[in-house]
C-alpha cells in the first residue's frame, strides 16, 4: 500500500508567529480527516523549530524547502541537511521549479544535495515538471524522464525506497490552472514507468504527488487516479481549513 500524503509548502509565506499559528489550525483539524493521510507542513526555515514544537506527537511531519548540497563549512547563507534534521525534519523538498528556475539548480546540485539529505536521514521530496513551453511541444514525457534518470536514477535501492516524487508542471503552479485529473495520471504513470526501468517492483510503492493549483475543490477527481497518491500544495496550504480539506476531499474524513 502507497502512502497518501498532503504536503504544504509554504515557500515564503508568513512571519513566524503566523506560521506557528497556521501549524496550529493544521494540528487542531487534523481530526477531521481520515488518519491514512499523511500531512506533511514545510514552512520557512526560520519557522522550523518553533513549528516543530507545534506538530511534536501530532502525527504530523515537518518538512525543509531546501537543503544545502555542501555538508558545512563557509558557504554563507546556506543551511545544511544536518542543520534541518537536528530541528525535527523528516523531510526536505528538492528540485522545486522555483528553485530550478530562479536559483540555477541543475541536476548536478541536485545530486548533492540529495546525497546530503539522504546521509542525514531525511526523506526528499522531489520535484520534476515542465514548463508550457515543453508540455505544448510535446516534450514533458521526455523532461520528467531526463529529470529522473539524472536524479533518482544515481540513488541506491535502499534510497530510492524512502524517495517521494512531486509532479509539478510548471505552467500550473501558482496560475490557477490545474492539469486534468487525466493528464496527471497519464505523466504519473508514465513516471512509474520510468522508475521501474531501474528499480523494479520498488517503483509500484513510491508515492508521486500532484501539485499545481491543487485545491479542496479539485483534490477528489485527481486523487482517485490510480497513479497519484496525493499532493504537494502551495497556495492552498497556507490556509489550514484549505490544506486539510483537500485532504478530507480528497481521501475521506
Ligand atoms: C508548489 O509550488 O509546490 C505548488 C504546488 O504551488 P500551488 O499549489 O500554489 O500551485
Amino acid at each position: 500500500m502507497r502512502k497518501k500524503i498532503v504536503a504544504g509548502n509554504w515557500k515564503m509565506n508568513t512571519l513566524p508567529a503566523e506560521g506557528v499559528a497556521l501549524a496550529q489550525e493544521v494540528v487542531a483539524g487534523k481530526g477531521t480527516v481520515c488518519n491514512c493521510v499523511n500531512f506533511i507542513v514545510c514552512p520557512p526555515f526560520t519557522h522550523l523549530s518553533e513549528v516543530a514544537r507545534v506538530v511534536k506527537g501530532s502525527g504530523i511531519a515537518l518538512g525543509a524547502q531546501n537543503c544545502a548540497a555542501e555538508e558545512k563549512g563557509a558557504y554563507t547563507g546556506e543551511v545544511s541537511a544536518a542543520m534541518i534534521a537536528a530541528l525535527g525534519c523528516e523531510y526536505v523538498i528538492l528540485g522545486h521549479s522555483e528553485r530550478r528556475q530562479y536559483y540555477g539548480e541543475t541536476s548536478a546540485t541536485l545530486n548533492r544535495k540529495m546525497a546530503q539529505a539522504y546521509a542525514h536521514g531525511l526523506t526528499p521530496i522531489y520535484c520534476v515538471g515542465e514548463n508550457l513551453e515543453e508540455r505544448e511541444a510535446g516534450k514533458h514525457f521526455d523532461v520528467v524522464k531526463a529529470q529522473i534518470e539524472e536524479v533518482v536514477y544515481e540513488l541506491t535501492p535502499e534510497q530510492f525506497s524512502k524517495l517521494v516524487i512531486a509532479y509539478e508542471p510548471v505552467w500550473a503552479i501558482g496560475t490557477g490552472k490545474t492539469a486534468t485529473a487525466e493528464q496527471a495520471q497519464e505523466i504519473h504513470a508514465y513516471i512509474r514507468q520510468v522508475l521501474a526501468a531501474k528499480f523494479g517492483a520498488a517503483a509500484a510503492e513510491t508515492a508521486i504527488l500532484y501539485g499545481g493549483s491543487c485545491k479542496p475543490g479539485n483534490a477528489a477527481e485527481l486523487f482517485a487516479k490510480e497513479d497519484v497518491d496525493g499532493g504537494l500544495i502551495g497556495g492552498a496550504a497556507l490556509k489550514a481549513e484549505d490544506f486539510l480539506a483537500i485532504g478530507r476531499n480528497g481521501f475521506g474524513k
